[in-house]
């Protein structure tokens, strides 16, 4: 039997500059890490195909929820999925190419965008206060029809040098749950690019997000 064509959706990366927008899309699409700053991908954007189960996304109950409990495995009452519903999607993720630096991304950067990924740097606190700023932002330029339901994710990257910075990055690790908790329609996850953490269970959510949304 054949299968259906992809459905396409949309997803923007935005944060500040520096915070691994980059490096987590090409871990996500490309599989690799660089440690060289900002080399620009040179396209607007990035695709990647894959199926993804559609059936467990509860937007009221995951804010502030680990990855583990974002990967769709059970429903709201706790209880395991019984059914999965596989969706072959294609996603379409447009990163900046550092104009973020100027605020200056243009209206075909947030044009019909179906989910937004917003990330920030764990051991920089600016970047978090700033990752709120993104997203009104992101409203005001987008202006997706539902504003309170549309899907994003909060990517607090860089979770790798916790180990170094411990206290330091704790404290903006608990601000973020703290905001994600006020914004129920935000999930956060803990990534890292370098170490290849939690990066394909944001994706995936906000994909998952952005199906829902369209429902
Ligand atoms: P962007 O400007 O937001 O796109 O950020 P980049 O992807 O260009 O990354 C900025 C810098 O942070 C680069 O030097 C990356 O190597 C580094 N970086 C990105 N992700 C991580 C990570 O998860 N851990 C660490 N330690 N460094 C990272």
């Amino acid at each position: 039997m054949e299968r259906a064509s992809p459905r396409l959706l949309k997803l923007v990366i935005l944060g500040d500059s520096g915070v691994g927008k980059t490096s987590c899309l090409e871990r996500f699409v490309n599989r690799r890490f660089s440690l060289q700053y900002k080399a620009t991908i040179g396209a607007d954007f990035l695709t990647k195909e894959l199926e993804i189960d559609a059936s467990g996304f509860a937007p009221e109950s995951v804010a502030g929820s680990t990855p583990e409990d974002a990967a769709g495995s059970h429903s709201d009452d706790g209880s395991p999925q019984q059914s999965e519903q596989l969706q072959w999607v294609c996603l379409q993720i447009w990163d900046t190419a550092g104009q973020e630096r100027f605020q200056s991304l243009g209206s075909a950067f947030y044009r019909g965008a179906d989910g937004c990924a917003l990330v920030f740097d764990l051991s920089n606190s600016d970047s978090l206060t700033n990752a709120e700023s993104w997203l009104e932002e992101f409203l005001l330029q987008a202006a997706p029809p539902v504003p309170s339901a549309f899907p994003f994710v909060l990517l607090g990257n860089k979770v790798d040098l916790m180990r170094s910075r411990g206290a330091a990055c704790e404290h903006i690790r608990e601000r973020a749950l703290a905001w994600c908790a006020t914004h129920h329609r935000i999930q956060f996850f803990e990534t890292s690019a370098l170490e290849n953490i939690g990066i394909d269970q944001a994706m995936t959510a906000l994909a998952r997000g952005a199906l829902h949304y369209h429902e």
